[in-house]
This record gives structure tokens, sequence and C-alpha cells, in this order.
């Protein structure tokens, strides 16, 4: 039984659509790989990868223990792990996930490692890094990297990849597109080195929409599934995956004078009724969400939040809202929403999604 009453939804046929309206701008034969780190971008990794495994060919997480909680959970679909480190290889090979090995210090502590065990074949991923300066070789460890692989059968080199710094952001496109034709060399003098030709990629989502000339063999979709695209208009045709619900727990009527929450930080001009909503800080819902700066939907009405947010609570002014004690709380449930929420606290919906705590239910609606 759920007794949860502050729940995230998680709507799989919206899931599915937005995959597919992403699966509509690649040519047939580019694979898809479902980014599905920081438990499926606040969702429930999982459940995410459930909903769409028989239609990607990839997943990937940030880190092992994200990859191993999907092999737990019987995924068996090979997975990507961006940002894996030393002490975690033994974990990435025992669970079957594939490393992308970003400097000489792991790519050697994983080739010792195969060496040792022995492994056959592994697959591995090496990243370049063509710009955003985060993790990757730069194009003058190639030669390097040949060599060292030459040397050994124990891994195999599954997929080449680079990340974009900026591709939703068509004021750096020269940039951009210069990152492009970087990763496009690199790869040429790896084919060239190599022996064999591993899978290239370089898109995430916003690249998908900007750059689609550059889907290369697969592309990585992480925000797109969960709804977020480049532009309001592309956003619009995508479905909201993530429904925030509560109820009103309680309702109190005060007086001109009286004041609501920590700090006395609402005061009450005229008579006013606020409800009491069991969500707050600690779920996510941002402090700066306060005083009025963001609201919630209670009977289809909006209802500003008042007063601090509080870690397990926020109050709503109700004062022209017909409701009672028990009634259902939308905390959001349309991505205009939740970009209204992440413009009020100076971020992007990526970081209002991941920010939903593991306290919240999260249920799956098929
Ligand atoms: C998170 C991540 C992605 C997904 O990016 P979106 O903008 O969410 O599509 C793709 N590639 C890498 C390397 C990432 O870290």
């Amino acid at each position: 039984m759920n007794n949860h009453v502050t729940v995230l939804e998680i709507d799989a046929n919206a899931v599915l659509h937005n995959l597919q309206f992403f699966k509509q701008k690649l040519q047939p034969q580019t694979k898809i790989l479902a980014v599905v780190k920081a438990f499926g971008y606040g969702s429930e990794a999982v459940e995410i990868a459930k909903i769409v495994k028989d239609h990607v060919d990839y997943f990937s997480v940030a880190y092992s223990s994200e990859g191993i909680a999907l092999r737990e959970a019987g995924i068996d679909t090979p997975i990507l792990v961006l940002h894996p480190q030393i002490q975690n290889i033994e974990d990435i090979v025992r669970y079957r996930l594939e490393p992308n090995l970003y400097n000489f210090k792991i790519f050697e502590a994983f080739l010792a490692y195969a060496d040792q065990v022995p492994l056959m074949n592994y697959p591995i991923h090496i990243k370049f890094n063509t710009g955003l300066n985060r993790l990757g070789f730069w194009h003058t460890d190639i030669p390097n990297i040949i060599s060292e692989l030459k040397k050994t059968n124990h891994v195999v080199v599954q997929s080449i990849f680079s990340h974009l710094a900026a591709s939703e952001d068509l004021n750096e496109q020269e940039f951009t597109v210069n990152q492009i034709n970087n990763f496009a060399y690199i790869v040429k003098q790896i084919y060239s080195h190599l022996g064999y030709e591993p899978m290239i990629h370089i898109l995430n989502t916003s690249g998908v929409v900007h750059y689609p000339q550059a889907q290369f063999d697969m592309v990585r979709i992480g925000i797109g599934l969960y709804g977020f695209s480049n532009t309001p208009n592309e956003t619009a045709q995508l479905k909201n995956t993530h429904t925030l619900k509560s109820i009103i727990s309680q309702i109190h009527v005060i007086q001109p004078g009286e004041t609501v929450g920590y700090n006395r930080a609402f005061v009450a001009n005229k008579v006013t009724k606020s409800a009491t909503i069991p969500v707050g800080h600690a779920d996510g819902i941002s402090r700066r969400l306060g005083n009025k700066n963001g609201f919630v939907i209670i009977n289809g009405q909006p209802a500003p939040i008042i007063g601090n947010v509080c870690m397990d609570m926020i109050m709503a002014d109700v004062t022209k809202i017909e409701c009672k004690e028990g009634d259902e709380v939308i905390v959001f449930n349309h991505q205009q929403h939740i970009e209204y929420m992440a413009h009020k606290c100076e971020t992007i919906p990526y970081e209002i999604l991941t920010a939903l705590s593991q306290r919240i239910k999260r249920l799956v609606k098929r």
C-alpha cells in the first residue's frame, strides 16, 4: 500500500514519447545511449531503464555504484560508466560495466588489472577532451594510447567519445563546430592506427537538436528523455515526465499582523488562509522559492509559497482558493513550471529535477 502523500510520479509513456521525439531526428542506424545518472535525473534510474531498455542500445551513469544498482535490478544492456575511479575497477568488471578511461592513470590501472585477471577483449571506452576541459585525453596522447592498446588483447575499445561544452548555445556555434571537427580529426587518427574502428559519439540532447550532422554512431540523450529540449518550441513537443504531488496537511486562518513560518517572514496584512504542505528544502524545494517566489497548484489554482521554506514543509497562501485539509497539491506537473522554478532559483531544470530527495516516494505511472 502507498501510505506516502508526497510522491513523484514518473510518466512512462511520456519518457517513451520523448525518446521517440529524438529518435525521429536520427538516422535509422544511429544508436541511442540513454543517460540515467543521478537516479535518472532525480526520478528512478531502474524504472527509467526498464521503461526504455527495449528501445536503446546503451545506458550510461556517472559512477560505478549507479551501474551496479542497474545490474542488481536485472538490467543487462551495456552500461557506460562516465566517471569511474581506480578504486572501482574490480566492481566494474564484476558487474560487467564498461569504464570510460579518461587519463593515463586509470587507463594504465585498468590495463594492468585486465592483464592480471586476465580479461579477454573487455569493452572499454576512451574519452577525449575537445574543449570542455573536464575529463578526457588530449589529442597529443593518441600515439601513447595506441601503442599501449596494440600490446594487449585483454581489452577492446568499444567507443571513442567526447562531450560538447555549449551545445545548447547557438552563440557558441563556432566553438562547438570546432570541437566536433577536432573530434573527427582525433577519430581519423585512431582509425588509421588502431586496426579496428570503435563506435564514436559526441552529442548530448541539445547536440542532437543543433548539430544532427555530428550524430556519428551513437548519441547520448539525458535531459531530453525527461522532457526538456533547447527551445520552448521543442520542449512543447516533449511530454512532462516528473510530477511532484502532495496534500494539504493543515489549514490556518490568521489575522492581520500575525505571521507564518520561521523568522516570521510572512506577515499577514489581511485575514489570510494558509495551507501547510509536507515537502520542504530537504526534499529539494529550494529556500529561494519561499516568500512568494514559487507557487504550488491547489484545485487548479496557483497558491504562492509564503514565508520561508522549512526543511520538511512549505506553507502556501490559499486565501482565495476553495480547499480543505487532505486536498491534493501539485508542486509541479509541467516543464514550464519546472523552468519557472529553475529561473527563480537561478539554475537550470537539471538541478531542480536532480535535487528531489530520495525521501520522496517514486511512483511509476504506466
Ligand atoms: C550528463 C551527460 C550527458 C547527457 O547530457 P544531456 O544534456 O542531459 O542530454 C551526455 N554525455 C555526458 C558525458 C554527460 O556527462
